[in-house]
């Protein structure tokens, strides 16, 4: 018998399943559940166990890891009858690495005491290939005893795993992380546009560019994507929209100022109205190819 703790998880998708799978692969019985079959088939065939709902996945867990969509999603999976907080067993630990906004996690934090259940936020940077090689970056929030018990684990998903400070304070700083890779894809894609339009080698470019201080990891990660317009996510646009939101709106209740952020927040925001939300966040170049009178 293992001595790892007993892992639900919930919430399978282009993050969770990888994620989970490196769980599994480092030891740990793993039970989840999310609403695909083919993500819980997905996890049986990885050695996991699926389960039929949130109660039966977590009722014997002692950690329950959530990367669901957003704020509502993680209201949904943690509350109610059937939700986390019920079925739970007092003492368990929640690993929320969604990217919500930080009060949804200070006020889950809050219920769950009550119950006796502890939480951290911990959202994650990396993307999905970061999830798949277990590099991401994990910056959490919460006590320093439930993140000392939760760094073995966290050193299976990820490289760069940091304290921040109390709770909601991961989620903080996912936001502002969330602030410059969007600049930072737009800022890649005008540079795109731009070089395509004048006649350089594109790949030559970008393979120069990004050994000088323009790198960066987002155009070592989208290079391909901007090369081959392959726009298949990754990132979802939609998923970029909703951290803008919580970004803009965090800032504003700070009173701090950013500008740039909210003109790139509406750039996302009107890929969504072209009907580009499904995309990779990557796709912001068909934004800038539209504003420059390329054809797509
Ligand atoms: P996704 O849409 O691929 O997956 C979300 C999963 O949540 C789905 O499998 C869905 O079944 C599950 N889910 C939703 N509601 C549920 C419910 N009520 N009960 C059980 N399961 C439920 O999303 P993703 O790309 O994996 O992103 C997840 C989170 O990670 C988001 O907050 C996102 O912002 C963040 N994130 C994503 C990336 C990325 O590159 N995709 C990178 C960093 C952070």
């Amino acid at each position: 018998m293992s001595n790892l703790p007993k892992i639900a998880w919930i919430g399978l998708g282009i993050m969770g399943s990888p994620m989970s799978e490196n769980l599994i692969k480092a030891g740990y019985s793993v039970t989840g559940f999310t609403l695909e079959q083919d993500k819980l088939d997905r996890l049986a065939a990885a050695g996991g166990t699926a389960a039929k709902s949130i109660a039966e996945a977590v009722k014997d867990a002692d950690v329950i890891v959530t990367m669901v969509p957003a704020s509502p999603q993680v209201e949904a999976i943690a509350y109610g009858e059937d939700g986390i907080l019920e079925n739970a067993k007092s003492g368990a630990l929640i690993i929320d690495m969604s990217s919500i906004t930080p009060q949804t996690s200070v006020d889950l934090a809050k219920a769950a005491k009550d119950k006796g259940i502890r939480v951290l936020d911990a959202p994650v940077s990396g993307g999905e290939a970061g999830a798949i090689e277990a590099v991401l970056s994990i910056m959490v929030g919460g006590e320093q005893a439930d993140f000392d018990e939760a760094k073995p684990l966290l050193d299976a998903l990820g490289k760069t795993i940091v304290l921040c400070g109390p709770h909601g304070s991961g989620q903080t700083v996912k936001a502002a992380n969330q602030l410059i890779v969007a600049v930072n894809i737009q800022a890649c894609a005008e540079a795109v546009v731009f070089l395509e339009k004048s006649g350089v080698d594109l790949t030559a470019a970008l393979d120069v560019l990004n050994g000088g201080l323009a790198g960066s990891t987002v155009l070592t990660r989208k290079k391909d994507n901007f090369l081959k317009r392959d726009f298949k996510p990754g990132f979802r646009i939609d998923l970029h929209h909703k951290d803008m939101g919580i970004v803009t709106d965090a800032a504003r209740n700070v009173g701090a100022s950013l500008p740039v952020g909210a003109v790139v927040a509406q750039l996302v925001a009107s890929l969504r109205t072209q009907g580009d939300g499904g995309l990779d966040h990557s796709a912001l170049l068909r934004g800038v190819e539209r504003l420059s009178g390329a054809e797509l």
